[in-house]
């Protein structure tokens, strides 16, 4: 089954920027990975592929629906780069605000929340306010959210890229248990080691064109 499907996805900002032509597909369970340096148009793409943004020109599907429609979203987790947290709530209170936002029960919501809390490594500390969390737990907090409604595809941009190395390894660690109950990822990163530690398939992304795409080893050998 394919998960994600684009076909010469395009956007170009005003300034010219953006991303051209991208084509890419990603099957269920696979975790495939966008590598490229800062401003190669990665968050362009995912936006694109999470219906933030609309593209210029292409199309894409998420499990056979049109990206953007609502079938689409509904199957998405999204870890945005550097996302802000209320930093007046506890870790609990902001996963269960996401929840509530996905029209999750409160029954649901009170059984799935602890497990959450405890898969991402936040666990008790979920009583605390997010003020007083470090970028680490931020970054966990975010996954957490990214999580609670059982995404089929969960798209993470630059997850670990504002970590120090025991946050990455901490975050690499979630994503590989990820990756091992058969969810479909998505990783943008800068950094090669991400990609090479989690994915099975990559694309190399420079000015918002694909350089080289196949196999993680069969990309990395061709340098
Ligand atoms: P990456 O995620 O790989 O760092 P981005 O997708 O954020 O790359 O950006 C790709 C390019 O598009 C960059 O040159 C960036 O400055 C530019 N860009 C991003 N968003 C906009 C925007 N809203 N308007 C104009 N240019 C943008
Ligand atoms: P996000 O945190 O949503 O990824 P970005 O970091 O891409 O946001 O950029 C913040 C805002 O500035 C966005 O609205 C983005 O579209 C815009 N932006 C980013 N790069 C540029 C650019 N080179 N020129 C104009 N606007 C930009």
């Amino acid at each position: 089954t394919t998960a994600i499907e684009a076909k010469s996805l395009t956007k170009e900002y005003d300034n010219g920027r953006g991303c051209r032509d991208v084509s890419i597909t990603v099957g269920k369970g696979e975790a495939f990975g966008f590598l490229g340096p800062n401003g190669a148009g990665k968050s362009t793409f995912v936006k694109m592929l999470v219906g933030l943004i609309h593209p210029s020109s292409g199309s894409g599907t998420l499990f056979g629906h049109k990206i953007g429609s609502l079938e689409a979203k509904s199957l998405i987790g999204y870890l945005p780069e550097l996302y802000r947290y209320q930093e007046w709530l506890t870790g609990e209170e902001v996963v269960r605000l996401h929840a509530r936002l996905c029209g999750m029960q409160r029954s649901v919501a009170d059984k799935r929340i602890p497990q959450l809390l405890d898969e991402v490594g936040i666990g008790k500390r979920g009583r605390d306010r997010v003020k007083h969390y470090s970028k680490g737990m931020q970054q966990r907090l975010g996954l957490a959210c990214a999580l609670v409604n059982d995404p089929a595809i969960v798209f993470l941009d630059e997850p670990s890229s504002a970590l120090d190395p025991i946050g990455r390894q901490e975050v690499r660690r979630i994503l590989q248990n990820l990756k091992e109950k058969g969810v479909t990822i998505f990783l943008n990163s800068h950094l090669l080691e991400d990609v090479e530690v989690l994915c099975d398939r990559m694309a190399l992304l420079n000015n918002g064109v694909i350089l080289r795409h196949g196999k993680v080893s069969e990309v990395l050998n061709k340098r």
